[in-house]
């Protein structure tokens, strides 16, 4: 079977296009009481931007914390305060911010339309209802979850996304300015996910001429920005997050990111990290990957703080293993059909050991 899959409709590119917001959504405001939801990221709460941010006095504004990355808890929470403030639902809900936020805000807008708890529904097309319009407007760049059919969750027992075509953003806006003052280590640890989706796009069993396209191109805007040191990065790196996403939507990422989201759920690693500490580890995997990987993070002076992790117990790496197993599709892509026996538990253990040190 193909995969039919679904692409944000709307885009807009450009450095200043962030100043159309307010006329693109005016055209959602149709009728009486009709309200927006801003879900933004705190750290712009004392930041000169937040002024740019025009709200209507019926829209409900709400400044979102991503020092822990998204749980089901948090989706809920959010979701009840959106409820409590108005009887109607909103007309649109924005995501301003980095992954975290981005993924709040797709999160959120299904949650306003679907009963239950977001924990219900991580897994593959388990959404029922269509989500209210939603719009996701990346303030850093490497996730890909401007374009991605999912939205990423810490839940009660594992950490998986919400996939379906309602998560998909109904428009996205993408401004190069937006992220020219992200923090330089949390730049280049974001766009390190770029990087990583494109190798493992690009080294998969499920490549063909679609992913493959888009792979490639997204991964040689990453050599642009951070071997080169291109003065046009910030528009390049946009555009390699938009075209990484795009590549792994029909393809799919692999080990680094199986291991990392067991990571990232039993001790809070942050996604970008996370995936470099992990693929710092993975040269039998993806060799070339490793050896350039290396070579953009000393370009840019950043010294992977490899004994951060801390020491764990026998049964969290075994929650880490369950975690990283249920990913199949991922070690399906990465090492074929067959990846049950290549990969046997007691394998995904020792990397496990070999990246906790
Ligand atoms: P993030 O959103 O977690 O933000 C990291 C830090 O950077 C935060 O402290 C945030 O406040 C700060 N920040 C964001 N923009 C800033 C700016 N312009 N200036 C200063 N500080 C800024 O980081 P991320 O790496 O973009 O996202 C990681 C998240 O994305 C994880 O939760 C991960 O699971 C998720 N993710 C989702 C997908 C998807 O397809 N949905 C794919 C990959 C990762
Ligand atoms: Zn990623």
């Amino acid at each position: 079977m193909f995969r039919n899959f679904k692409t944000v409709p709307y885009v807009i590119f450009g450095r200043g296009c962030f100043n159309q917001l307010d006329s693109i959504l005016s055209e959602k405001r149709s009728h009486p009481g009709s309200f927006m939801v801003f879900l933004v990221d705190d750290v712009f709460s004392e930041n000169r931007f937040k002024d740019r941010i025009l709200l209507k006095p019926e829209d409900l504004q709400l400044w979102v914390d991503v020092e822990e990355e998204p749980t089901t808890e948090y989706v809920d929470q959010l979701t009840e305060l959106v409820r409590d403030f108005s009887d109607g639902l909103p007309s649109g809900v924005i995501g301003i911010g980095g992954g975290s936020t981005m993924d709040l805000a797709k999160a959120l807008s299904l949650m306003l339309t679907n009963p239950g708890s977001s924990a219900d529904y991580q897994g593959w097309d388990l959404i029922g209802n269509p989500a209210i319009y939603h719009v996701g407007i990346p303030t850093l760049s490497g996730t890909g979850a401007e374009v991605s059919r999912t939205t990423v969750l810490c839940g009660p027992d594992k950490k998986l996304g919400i996939n379906s075509d309602y998560t998909v953003f109904d428009q996205i806006v993408l401004d190069p300015e937006l992220i020219a003052d992200a923090p330089a280590d949390q730049r280049i640890y974001t766009g390190m996910d770029c990087y990583i989706h494109c190798v493992e796009s690009l080294t998969g069993t499920y490549l063909n001429a679609f992913s493959e396209s888009y792979g490639e191109k997204a991964i040689s805007l990453c050599r642009e920005v951070f071997l080169d040191r291109d003065p046009e990065s910030d528009d390049k790196l946009m555009m390699a997050s938009y075209f990484g996403g795009l590549s792994i939507a029909c393809s799919q990422v692999g080990v680094c990111h199986a291991l990392s989201y067991g990571l990232s759920f039993v001790l809070g690693t942050h996604h970008g990290i996370g995936n470099c500490l992990t693929f710092d580890h993975l040269k039998e995997y993806y060799p070339q990957g490793v050896e350039e990987f290396r070579q953009m993070m000393d370009k840019h002076g950043i010294e992977l703080p490899r004994n951060s992790l801390p020491a764990v117990e026998e049964h969290e790496i075994e929650k880490m293993v369950d975690v990283a197993s249920i990913l199949e599709p991922l070690w399906e892509n990465a090492l074929g059909p067959d990846w049950k026996r290549i990969m046997p538990r007691e394998k995904i253990k020792a990397l496990y050991q070999g990246i906790l040190g």
